[in-house]
């Protein structure tokens, strides 16, 4: 047997089990937990707006847009600030593991208390959302690396299927939480974000003997992987150096990307062409259909996978896991059949362009994970450069497409396509830098204080949420005097300067890694 596999099978003891696409089981134990914990996160995330400003006959709170705008914004900004504190808590007391548990638990609670319904527990459940992914998610992020030695190759490709995961969630949050919650009442949308939650914490905690020592307690950490470690100081400098020039550039990255939920909803909303009739009507709802049932498909596919090499070790986390499955699949059919019995003329939600995303990375991600596995897989600062360079041409696109849009116009018809084109590149370079930034993360810090890393990493997504926020606000300013164009070119100026940027310092990026590819 190699060192390398001998140093996992040391690290993973007795809960070793075999592999899934290449990868240890874990991996999709971790995936799966991931998926859960995203459905509840942007399936509560998908309704909080609607919710605060529906009317109160509409059992909504019937607040102003820019008040409801305000708290989405304080939340989401929140939510990427706790890691830090969850991090520093788990390298120092609690172990990755373990965080990951509570941090599972406080988030059930959290959505329990949001679908109450009454201001007291609403205001609780965020803060209870907000403190457990703190805990949550830099840990988990942290046990993905765990899994491979330390600069291992297989990262790239390892954190890309984790970002399967995070997006199937996404995925299926969103387009469930948000039609429950609209359709049939808020607090079913709520609470249907807290029961998958807990279905998470416990397919967690049931198979987490598959993890051995990876993600225990600091007193009960493997002391062989912290031998393996650099000692240099230098060399650790020098890395964590990288760290924080890469955290830097991803704040341009998601600024720009976290339009989506802002001025690119609004270009949907009031600027394309979404009422279809006839052959078009028809072609839509086929797609839509496809696009419904094909994500679920597969990954009911990984599970079966998932199944095969872990349901005789981990029978009870594995079976909690197919019946809530179980539940998906109907919850899914149920809604195409209330969907489907409508007329011939369809009229495109503006909110369906935001399941575009997570559809797109499910479709491509394995694709990229088995890319960055072969000879053609560039150096992290490249990939990076090249994330930012598509986020641009995306922007590009849709500037190009919204020519026809005269100043200060506040409709328009333009072709959809644009933005679904847009949504796609968006996608195509969120995977080239999201994904392996998690990756470089993990093989660049220090595993004393990974999962403070971590949170440092999800820092830069607090300051460009705001950011996001705050350049988005200038629509209509920027539209009126120069153009709805003009408005999205500054995106992609930003975005491609940041990437030629970092295609200059990429040598000397790499340089600082010492080895690490
Ligand atoms: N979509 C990914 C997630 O939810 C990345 C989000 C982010 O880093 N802004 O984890």
């Amino acid at each position: 047997m190699s060192t390398t596999a001998n140093n996992l099978n040391n690290k993973l003891g007795a809960g070793a089990t075999g592999t899934v696409l290449d990868h240890p089981a874990g991996l999709f134990i971790l995936f799966f937990t991931e998926m859960w914990e995203r459905f509840s996160y942007y399936g509560m995330r998908a309704l909080l707006v609607l919710f605060l400003v529906s009317d109160i006959s509409a059992n909504g709170w019937g607040w102003e847009r820019a008040d409801a705008l305000k708290l989405y914004g304080t939340y989401t900004g929140l939510v990427y600030l706790t890691p830090i504190l969850g991090g520093w808590i788990a390298d120092k007391f609690l172990g990755a593991r373990f965080c990951v548990v509570l941090g599972a638990l406080i988030m059930t609670l959290g959505h329990a208390s949001m679908a109450m319904e009454t201001e007291i527990f609403f205001y609780l459940g965020l803060g209870l959302l907000i403190a457990g992914n703190g805990f949550f998610k830099p840990n988990i992020s942290t046990i993905v690396g765990g899994l491979y030695d330390k600069g291992s190759d297989k990262k790239d490709s390892a954190y890309t299927i984790f970002y399967m995961g995070i997006n199937a969630g996404a995925f299926l949050g969103i387009m469930l939480c948000g039609y429950i919650g609209e359709s049939v009442g808020w607090n079913y949308g709520f609470g249907l974000a807290g029961i998958f939650m807990f279905v998470g914490m416990m397919q967690f905690y049931l198979a987490q003997g598959i993890f051995g020592h990876i993600g225990a307690k600091p007193s009960e950490r493997f002391e062989e992987e912290d031998e393996h470690e650099e000692k240099d100081p230098t060399v650790i400098r020098d890395r964590l150096i990288v760290i924080g020039v890469l955290a830097f550039f991803t704040i341009f990255f998601w600024m720009a990307f976290e339009q989506a939920g802002g001025s690119m909803t609004i270009f949907a909303k009031d600027y394309t062409q979404r009422a279809l009739t006839g052959t078009t009507a028809t072609l839509f709802t086929t797609v839509n259909l496809i696009l419904t049932v094909g994500p679920v498909a597969i990954i009911t596919w990984v599970l079966l996978l998932l199944f095969k090499q872990t349901f005789h070790k981990y029978t009870l986390s594995n079976i909690i896991l197919g019946l809530g499955f179980a539940f998906i699949w109907f919850l899914v059919l149920w809604m195409l059949y209330r969907q489907y019995t409508g007329g011939d003329t369809v009229t495109v939600p503006a909110s369906w362009f935001g399941i575009l995303n997570s559809f797109f990375i499910i479709a491509f991600a394995p694709l990229f994970s088995k890319l960055w596995a072969t000879k053609y897989n560039p150096s992290g600062p490249v990939k990076f450069a090249l994330g930012l360079i598509l986020m641009g041409v995306g922007f590009a696109v849709l500037a190009y497409g919204s020519q026809s849009i005269g100043l200060g116009d506040q409709t328009a018809t333009v072709s959809m396509w644009w933005l679904i084109i847009a949504y796609w590149l968006h996608t195509m370079g969120e995977l080239c830098l999201s994904p392996v930034g998690l990756s470089y993360v993990s093989k660049l810090a220090p595993a004393k204080f990974m999962s403070l890393m971590f949170g440092i990493w999800f820092l830069s997504n607090a300051i460009a949420n705001k950011l996001a926020g705050a350049s988005g606000s200038y629509i209509d300013k920027i539209s009126e005097e120069y153009g709805l164009s003009t408005f999205f070119l500054l995106f992609t100026g930003i975005t491609i300067g940041a990437g030629v940027l970092m295609l200059i310092i990429s040598p000397f990026l790499k340089k600082r890694m010492h080895g690490i590819h």
